[in-house]
């Protein structure tokens, strides 16, 4: 039996905010951008929240719903150096980690002898040693431990106080946990499935779960399969021990749009051959390929299948590339980018002595990314291939 948790520190930004100026203690404030310059919330301290401010809510809203809201500018390279120290703290319980965000982490208990004491005691940890609260969720996988979780915090925000929420969800209990949950807490369900699932009568995880997962096949595909499943409580996917911001791609946008299929195909060979060579050249190993297809239109496609096992070998990179392509390309509708990636990178067992270094370069470089990314949005710059 797997014991997952799901730690996520709240109100992170401003928690570390409250650590350079104890004077923002207790008081509503929200780190982001002034509202004359059209501001979002990108954190907001829990008086705030009781006050009804949101993250992601344009800043002069905030001021209107709570005129006395002080605005602090954000920091990155602070909270990235918090959150550090609270992953730091994370793996030295637990060999399994996966870091989700920058506040938020999966780690593995299964082999613990009393797995809610060590949580427990990390919990208090963070908190005592580094003066962060966070909230934690226990249960027997990914699914569940992140939605007890959310839940366990969102049933203890409006005191106006840090949540530091400690739920567990006991093994066998996960279906009766979920059910009075709505649908849309479940990963696959966006506001598309939700509407449509709402037009068969289906509006809590409980409704979802009685229905018959190979009708729900037949009514949504794949997906309808697996959602139906996750409302059971039933989630078998293994920690990603690698930051999943890591990946590697290649894209072609072409000068002429192009529909004919074997030169299209002739790409995707092309792009795989440059990944795997570079996966190669950095001895790392991939599990996840993707493609990305840009129609003529400018609506764009990306999808992704995840392998039995890491590799950089170009013959499977090339062959999944391949298989994707010829699954979702339409015949015969013209394409104006092409493009071939991986993620869910590991070192390849081969070169572990060279690849800590490089590690350490490539971590700068993702961390460098990432705090222009923050400052100026997402997608604003990236990685170039030689
Ligand atoms: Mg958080």
């Amino acid at each position: 039996m797997r014991i997952i948790a799901h730690l996520d520190l709240d109100a992170f930004f401003c928690a570390v905010e409250e650590l350079q100026n104890p004077a923002l203690r207790g008081r509503p404030f929200a780190v982001g951008g002034n509202p004359d310059q059209r501001g979002v919330v990108a954190s907001c301290s829990y008086p705030a929240r009781a006050r009804g401010v949101r993250s992601a809510m344009p800043m002069g809203r905030a001021l209107r719903l709570c005129p006395d809201l002080q605005i602090v500018h954000q920091n990155f390279g602070a909270y990235k150096a918090a959150s550090r120290q609270v992953m730091e703290k994370i793996r030295a319980i637990s060999a399994e980690v996966e870091q989700i965000s920058i506040d938020e982490a999966f780690f593995n208990l299964s082999e613990k002898e009393n797995p809610k004491e060590v949580a427990r005691a990390l919990q208090q940890a963070i908190f005592r040693d580094l003066n962060l609260p966070c909230s934690i969720g226990i249960a027997s996988n990914k699914l569940v431990a992140k939605i007890a979780n959310d839940a366990g915090k969102s049933a203890l925000t409006s005191e106006g106080k840090p949540p530091r929420a400690f739920t567990f969800v006991p093994d066998g209990e996960e279906a009766i946990f979920l059910a009075p949950l709505p649908v849309k807490k479940l990963w696959g369900v966006g506001p598309k499935t939700a509407a449509r699932l709402a037009e068969i009568g289906i509006a809590t995880i409980g409704d979802l779960a009685t229905q018959d997962e190979i009708k729900m096949l037949r009514r949504f595909g794949q997906n309808g399969y697996e959602i139906t499943r996750r409302a059971r409580g039933i989630d078998t996917r293994p920690l990603v021990m690698q930051r999943e911001s890591k990946s590697i791609s290649q894209e072609t946008t072409f000068s002429k749009d192009k529909s004919n299929g074997d030169e299209l195909r002739q790409v995707i060979r092309k792009q795989a051959l440059q990944v795997s060579a570079s996966l190669q050249k950095k001895g790392l190993v991939a599990r996840t390929i993707k493609i990305k297809l840009r129609w003529s239109d400018f609506t764009t496609l990306t999808r992704q299948l995840t392998l039995q096992a890491h590799t950089n070998d170009t013959a499977t990179i090339t062959q999944a590339a391949e298989t994707l392509f010829n699954t979702h390309w339409q015949k015969g509708r013209v394409l104006r980018l092409l493009g071939v990636g991986v993620s869910g990178l590991e070192k390849s067992q081969q070169q572990i002595g060279l690849w800590d270094q490089d590690w350490e370069k490539e971590r700068h470089v993702e961390d460098a990314l990432s705090d222009i990314e923050s400052r100026f949005g997402e997608g604003v710059i990236k990685r170039g291939m030689i």
